[in-house]
């Protein structure tokens, strides 16, 4: 079994008599490895260093630090299959799209490295006369990453590359349930010539390690991804020293499939917007609105994928269609989700039971729920779960209100082939994101931000990067008969 150990100011900790914290392999419930609780001294060391590193860090041209970026960037790349198996083991990610995930972070962490030579400023027109006014981006100082466990590979390089990039240096906070990842990064970053201090990776819970963070004041900004619980906590704890916060939170993203939509791949698309990451992906297609014309054609097909759909274990049988949910409160979470909707009067086609393999493993059944009503509550909370649950509609309007009317406003998506139909819905839809005919899931270049209690801030892209900085305004009066001599 793996013992990991704090790594902070350049250093693996020794854990000493730290309390360790068991990492579980949802599949097989097996313990795959022990990460140290950090305590709160811990923190302070953690802060402490980063806060020093950061005054060197800041002053080194940004093409500087992207040319550190590639070096952990190439690291990455050739550990990728460690990283991948690291995940699966785990998170329970299926082995393949843990490979794609491991792929993303040096791909990530490189974009942001090819942001270097674009952090600009402006000169702003003055009221007076013989003055500059000049606007300039500054890093912002210290982060706290505070990452949840569903990507735990890709949230390495969300909370780590833009921050370095900007001139920030970061704490890592990764889930205790998915905390290897980070652990074998770090083991990177200490090979890499990144200068001590600039990337510490603690780890611990969030009410200790996570609130520690968050109420420190040297920590500028904390940049959180996570459940709306975890960031209204994290707002309030933020607010005793006005520390910036970004919130990535939870999701409840409504699908409205019209009548004149394609529908196979409709079907697919939102097959795929549900299962894919076991169904616990924050922009998962989370309420499905079929319009009446098409609903029982849209549901035949579905119920079809669904009652074909497999579970299994991410390493073992590559080929099914989800792993196992993180852990057992998550699949009890959703099982009362799918019983509460029986009990309110939705149909259960299929699935609806928790599973298991050999008596292990946290598994859910792939769910098709029909005869959903908009305020049940598996249609108002988040599932993040193999579960899917349909409602009919008559009209447009109708089911932009239903999506709207939501605490969440993460993604959302519409399927249909009529542009007026497609240009209400984007200028209706109160979303961050809204995807049109295609998947759910966010690029790069995008700009990955959730309205509503979906969070504020946003990750990705160069308004994702904007995130990570702070505005100076200089003002200079100049002589206009200065003569150099
Ligand atoms: P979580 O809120 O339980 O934990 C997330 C992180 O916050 C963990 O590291 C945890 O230790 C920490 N934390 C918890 N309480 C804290 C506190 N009081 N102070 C400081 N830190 C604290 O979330 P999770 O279960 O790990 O992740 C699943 C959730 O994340 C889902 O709701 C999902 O929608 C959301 N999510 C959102 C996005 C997005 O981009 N919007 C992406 C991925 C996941």
């Amino acid at each position: 079994m793996k013992r990991y150990e704090l790594f902070i100011n350049g250093k693996f900790i020794p854990n000493g008599d730290r309390k360790m914290i068991q990492v579980i392999n949802p599949a097989t419930e097996e313990v795959v490895s022990e990460v140290p609780q950090a305590t709160e001294e811990d923190v302070q060391a953690a802060v402490d260093a980063a806060y020093e590193a950061q005054k060197s860090w800041a002053r080194i041209p940004a093409i500087q630090r992207a040319g550190y970026l590639k070096e952990l960037a190439q690291l990455v790349s050739e550990n990728l299959e460690l990283f991948a198996q690291t995940t699966a083991e785990e998170n329970g990610k299926l082995i393949g799209q843990a490979r794609d995930e491991a792929g993303w972070l040096p791909e990530y962490i490189n974009y942001y490295a090819g942001m270097a030579r674009h952090i600009k400023g402006e000169i702003i027109t003055s009221d007076r006369p013989n003055e500059n006014i000049f606007l300039y981006k500054r890093p912002i100082g210290v982060v706290a990453g505070i990452m949840p466990w569903n990507f735990p590979l890709f949230l390495i390089g969300r909370k780590m590359a833009p921050a370095l990039i900007a001139g920030d240096t970061v704490i890592l906070k990764p889930s205790s349930d998915t905390p290897n990842g980070a652990y074998e990064f770090a083991k990177l970053v200490a090979r890499s010539s990144l200068p001590a201090g600039v990337i510490n990776v603690i780890t611990g819970s969030g009410s200790v390690v996570g609130n520690a963070l968050a109420v420190n004041p040297k920590v500028a900004m904390v940049s959180m991804t996570g459940s709306t619980d975890s960031g209204r906590k994290i707002m309030k704890a933020a607010a005793d020293h006005i520390a910036k916060v970004s919130l990535e939170l939870g999701g409840k993203a409504p699908v409205i499939v019209m009548d004149d939509c394609k529908l196979d791949e409709t079907v697919q698309h939102v097959f795929n917007s549900r299962f894919i990451y076991n169904g616990q992906v924050c922009n998962c297609a989370e309420r499905i609105y079929v319009q009446e014309g098409i609903a029982p054609a849209f549901i035949a097909k579905m119920t079809e994928k669904i009652k074909n759909a497999t579970y299994g274990d991410p390493i073992k049988n590559p080929d099914a269609t989800i792993g196992p949910q993180i852990n057992k409160k998550q699949q009890e979470h959703i099982d009362d989700l799918v019983q509460s909707a029986i009990k309110d009067g939705a149909t259960l086609v299929c699935g609806g039971k928790k599973a298991s393999l050999n008596g292990k493993g946290f598994f859910y059944e792939p769910t098709l729920l029909v005869d959903c009503r908009h305020e049940m509550r598996v249609m108002q909370e988040e599932i993040f779960g193999p579960v899917m649950p349909i409602s009919t509609f008559k009209t447009l309007d109708e089911a932009i209100e239903k999506a709207n009317d939501c605490i969440y406003g993460l993604t959302s998506s519409i399927y249909t082939q009529n542009t007026d139909v497609m240009m209400r819905a984007m200028n209706e839809i109160h979303f961050g994101e809204t995807y049109v005919n295609r998947e759910h899931f966010e690029a790069f270049q995008g700009f990955h931000a959730g309205v509503r209690q979906s969070g504020n801030g946003g990750d990705d892209g160069e308004h994702g990067l904007d995130e990570f900085m702070e505005t100076q305004v200089c003002y200079v009066a100049y002589d206009t008969k200065a003569q150099g001599k």
